[in-house]
């Protein structure tokens, strides 16, 4: 990969988080503190993809930054991955929210907020073009795979994504943090199994197309 391409990437992607900066589509456009689109490696091999942003996330206008995010961490550390290798975003961009009384507390997004938001996500995918995808959590997956998918069930299995980008589910790191004991330890095995899987698909993946920059050495 140039240099000029990853600038290049980079600029497209700055103006596409712009465009989500002004976005109102959905009411949790003007409910949100910050919008959250998402951060790492514009030329990734590696792209996660999550639920949404939740309070932490909002505040801080980034991506898995609290709990979910520590975990999110150290299972791409299981396999070699640091933070900055891969791009993490969202399904979606705001925080969605419900009016809990006294406070705002996290919802799932709804099928409209994900629709209004999929171009940006997909605008995303199309810039860097990431080897392999891996959906995190339920909603995440049936966003690219359908509704009907089972996350107990279809976790670890390969799907074709936008852009014909292998795509792949594991539980949300959110998930694994509220179970306990035994069914802890047997939910962080699958994960570990999934993720070796990811591993493994990136590192088979062929490498990019050569740049014009490339080919024309040979002119
Ligand atoms: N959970 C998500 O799905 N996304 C985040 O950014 C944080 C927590």
């Amino acid at each position: 990969m140039t240099l000029a391409e990853r600038a290049a990437r980079e600029k497209t992607l700055e103006s596409a988080a712009r465009a989500v900066e002004a976005c109102r589509l959905c009411t949790i456009g003007s409910t949100r503190t910050n919008s959250v689109f998402g951060e790492g490696d514009p030329c990734a091999t590696l792209m996660c993809v999550g639920e949404g942003p939740g309070e932490t996330e909002d505040r801080l206008g980034r991506p898995f930054v609290g709990r979910a995010g520590e975990l999110l961490e150290k299972m791409l550390a299981a396999i070699g991955l640091a933070r900055e290798d891969v791009y993490i975003a969202n399904t979606v961009k705001c925080r969605p929210t419900l009016d809990a009384g006294h406070r705002l507390a996290n919802r799932a997004p709804t099928p409209d907020e994900m629709k209004n938001c999929r171009p940006y996500l997909d605008a995303q995918i199309d810039v860097i073009r990431p080897r392999v995808i891996l959906a995190l959590g339920a909603p995440a997956a049936k966003s690219f795979m359908g509704e009907r998918f089972s996350i107990t069930k279809q976790r670890g299995q390969w799907f074709e994504g936008p852009f014909g980008i292998p795509v792949t589910a594991t539980f949300h790191p959110a998930y694994i943090l509220r179970q306990t004991g035994g069914a802890m330890s047997e939910v962080k095995r699958l994960v570990f199994a999934d993720l070796k899987a990811v591993r493994e698909r990136i590192d088979a993946a062929p490498p990019p197309p050569p740049t014009l920059e490339q080919q024309s050495l040979f002119d």
